[in-house]
């Protein structure tokens, strides 16, 4: 194989912002599955690597050369409160490559034992957990969603201990970079004020705002509030496409919020079925805190802590500026892409309450969140009844039909294209908690890949309807979903 042409500008640029550390050798590495797309996208010659070298590169077993694995230090508030201490306590940085896009991408292992930030933790990973993240960073970045995703998943032939024991395994993750909200606290809790702005320049430099050399580029303290504003984009944007998709994080934490603007660390996150602001499904998010509907504004409250680091750089009118108009920042992407859903192309004044009242009402009738948008884009596209079957009350539905049809008869173009449009805008398949579970189940109790080969493949097409998987778009029986619960894993 080529080496990978790692150039590692975090260890390189950064030191005392890490910890260097080597991961475990495991004792029996097995190549669950390799993400080849992703690989060649990243400009990796895996058409050269044996199943066995790659499961012994991506355990830690082999680490590549010019890897340079460190242990990145981060603190975070966890569910409101402040922990100074987290840091990768059982992931390893290897290095940065430019993938063929021109970006720069973290090349990361996780679960590959104990680093100097585990605390009491084992530094391990179970198979479930991994294939997880692998599963639904893979369907979020089918659906358009700015995500980290699975490069590989190896077994490791080890047991770890869990409520029960279970089969170890190493995620391969790549991500725009592994800088966290709670990486800049960490170091202004210290009063390292001058680490946070080393920090902040390396976010400029590795994520803009897109001029970090140019002759555009604001001197300080204007600088570090286009730094903020830029990530408070980014969060706006990401948070409504997670809205528009149902998706549940879970534990947002700030030390799981990251700068680049990618959803990041998928523990007990989980897709919502019957519309419902108040839905949680995490077994630790007892207080329902990040449930939801919440969840714009806890990004805002995580932002807040976010410039709360950076206020030694900037007034604190120009942070406050930024964070109060998050809000807006938020319903006005949100606005641009629920149009996109309803099959709006031209703005009006009266779509976001036209939007609202169609979620109130999937709300009053627990209406399949999917379906629902899914089923509007078919009575666009001049079949009704798929929709009105998803509804109990159809009296409710065809008052708010009235309206939207009146809208949309203000609006250019024909019929089939706005449904195709809206078909583009709304998935069919998205990663039903059931069919997760099933997968992950096989997969850690059984070795049984299948159902987790044939989820992917479902959920990496979202938007293309296939006749012979409607199984795949049914939402799990009420009783399921009434008694789902997701769990961290760690
Ligand atoms: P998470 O809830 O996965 O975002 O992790 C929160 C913190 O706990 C981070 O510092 C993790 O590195 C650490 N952590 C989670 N699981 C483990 C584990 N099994 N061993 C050591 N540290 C862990
Ligand atoms: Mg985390």
């Amino acid at each position: 194989m080529k080496p990978i042409r790692f150039d590692n500008t975090y260890a390189r640029e950064l030191e005392g912002f890490y910890a260097p550390w080597p991961p475990d050798t495991v004792p029996a590495p097995l190549l669950l599955r390799l993400n080849v797309s992703l690989a060649e996208e990243l400009g990796l010659d895996v058409g050269a690597l044996d199943a066995g070298r790659t499961a012994r590169v991506f355990s830690g077993n082999e680490p590549p050369a010019g890897a340079t694995p460190i242990a990145q230090a981060y603190a975070g508030h966890q569910f409101g409160g402040f922990s100074p201490q987290l840091g990768d306590g059982r992931a390893l940085v290897l290095g940065e490559v430019i993938d063929r896009h021109g970006h720069r991408r973290d090349i990361a292992l996780k679960g590959s034992g104990r680093t100097p930030f585990s605390r009491g933790g084992d530094g391990k990973a179970a198979v479930g957990p991994v294939l997880r993240e692998y599963l639904i960073g893979e369907a979020m970045h089918a659906l358009g969603i700015p995500t980290t995703r699975a490069l590989a998943a190896v077994g490791t032939g080890e047991i770890v201990a869990r409520e029960r024991p279970l089969p170890g395994a190493v995620l391969t993750r790549v991500a725009a970079s592994h800088l966290r909200v709670g990486t800049f606290q960490f170091f202004a809790a210290r009063g390292e004020h001058d680490k946070v702005r080393r920090l902040a320049d390396y976010a400029i430099a590795r994520h803009g705002p897109h001029l970090a050399d140019g002759p555009d580029l604001p001197p300080p303290p204007d600088r570090y509030a286009a730094l903020l504003r830029a990530v408070a984009e980014r969060q706006a944007s990401l948070l409504a496409d997670w809205m528009l998709v149902g998706f549940i994080h879970g534990v947002m934490n700030t030390d799981n919020m990251s700068i680049s603007g990618e959803t990041i660390d998928y523990g007990p996150c989980a897709f919502m079925e019957g519309y419902d602001p108040q839905t949680v499904f995490s077994s630790i998010d007892t207080g329902g805190r990040y449930a939801y509907g919440n969840q714009p504004a806890i990004a805002q409250w995580n932002l807040a802590r976010f410039a709360e680091t950076l206020l030694p750089l900037m007034t604190k009118d120009q942070a406050m500026e930024v964070i109060a108009a998050f809000p807006s920042l938020y319903e006005d992407r949100w606005l641009v892409s629920i149009r996109a859903k309803l099959g709006l192309a031209i703005p009006e004044a009266g779509d976001a309450a036209l939007a609202k009242d169609w979620l109130t009402l999937l709300h009053t009738q627990q209406v399949d969140f999917t379906l629902a948008w899914r089923r509007l884009a078919d009575l666009a596209g001049g079949q009704p009844e798929p929709l009105t079957a998803l509804f109990e009350d159809t009296g409710a539905l065809h008052v708010w039909l009235d309206r939207y049809q009146h809208r949309v008869d203000a609006e250019p173009g024909s019929a089939v294209t706005r449904a195709e449009r809206m078909r583009r805008s709304s998935p069919i398949y998205i990663p039903r908690n059931h069919r997760v579970e099933e997968a992950l189940t096989a997969a850690s109790d059984h070795s049984d890949l299948g159902p987790f080969d044939r989820l992917l493949d479902v959920i990496t097409h979202p938007f293309e309807e296939r006749p012979d998987h409607e199984d795949y778009s049914a939402p799990a029986p009420l009783a399921v979903t009434a008694c789902y619960q997701t769990f961290c894993g760690t």
